[in-house]
């Protein structure tokens, strides 16, 4: 019940499916969530606020990183959920459609990650984590934009490992890379798509939301103190 107790954690996407299960179980966990999201939401649980932030927005970025500052006086982690698709085949992938989902998977990653370094090299603690896919490893058809932002995440992530404790900071960046996870975005895959999925996973499922909430929780934690600039995979031993 008090793995974060009084760790204030930011969390972008924080307001559904995977994001929406760490905010609460971080809450759980005696946390101090910021959730921030493009929808509204309110939520049954004091210690969880809701920011309104679209993480395209640089300055937006910056405004929640320094409104959590103001109120909490410390940033002690980040998960940067966030993140889009729009699939089509490459002869219907417009560059619109492309350029999007790069936008908001890994700009916006690189906006929230911007925002709230300094605070963290001034702490000089601090634990971000992204969030890759099965997909950014291993390729997915229709998924070209997603794909190509999942696997930019990879780099992202060992790069911010590798600079943000370079001067000894004890400032942890790990990525998580969940398989499939039953979450509004796979409400437009056919059930016979879902279930050859399930198939091709060790455990013969797919995953739900709490799982990668876990493993997110256990990242934050001071339990994982020796782990950074790894990719955690999270997909029942999924091999595609
Ligand atoms: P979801 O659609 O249920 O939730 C996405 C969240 O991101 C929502 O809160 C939404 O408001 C927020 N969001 C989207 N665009 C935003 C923006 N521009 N600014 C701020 N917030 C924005 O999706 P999910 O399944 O919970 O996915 C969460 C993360 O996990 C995503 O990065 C996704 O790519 C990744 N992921 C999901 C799966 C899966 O199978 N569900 C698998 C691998 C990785």
């Amino acid at each position: 019940m008090n793995l974060l107790k009084n760790k204030v954690v930011i969390i972008t996407g924080g307001t559904k499916g995977i994001g929406l299960a760490t905010s609460y179980k971080m809450a759980e966990e005696g946390a101090i969530v910021y959730a921030c999201a493009r929808n509204n939401v309110s939520f049954d649980n004091e210690n969880i606020h809701f920011l309104h932030l679209d993480v395209t927005d640089a300055q937006k970025c910056q405004d929640v990183a320094d409104k959590v500052i103001k109120e909490q006086g410390k940033i002690d982690a980040l998960i940067a959920d966030a993140g889009i698709i729009n699939d089509a085949l490459i002869n219907k992938m417009t560059t619109e459609m492309f350029n999007e989902v790069i936008n908001v998977n890994v700009t916006g990653v690189f906006n929230i990650i911007k925002a709230v370094q300094p605070y963290m090299d001034e702490q000089k603690n601090g634990s971000i984590v992204t969030i890759s896919s099965i997909v950014g490893e291993y390729g997915n058809i229709g998924q070209i934009n997603y794909s190509a932002s999942k696997a930019a995440l990879i780099g992202m992530t060992k790069s911010c490992a590798k600079e943000f404790a370079r001067k000894g900071q004890n400032i942890r960046v790990n990525c998580v890379a969940p398989g499939y996870i039953l979450t509004d975005m796979l409400k437009n895959v056919p059930q016979d798509l879902l279930d050859k999925f399930s198939s091709q996973t060790m455990l013969k499922r797919l995953g739900t939301p709490e799982e990668i909430a876990d493993v997110l929780t256990f990242l934050v934690s001071d339990m994982s103190s020796y782990i950074t600039g790894s990719v955690i995979d999270v997909n029942g031993g999924m091999r595609l």
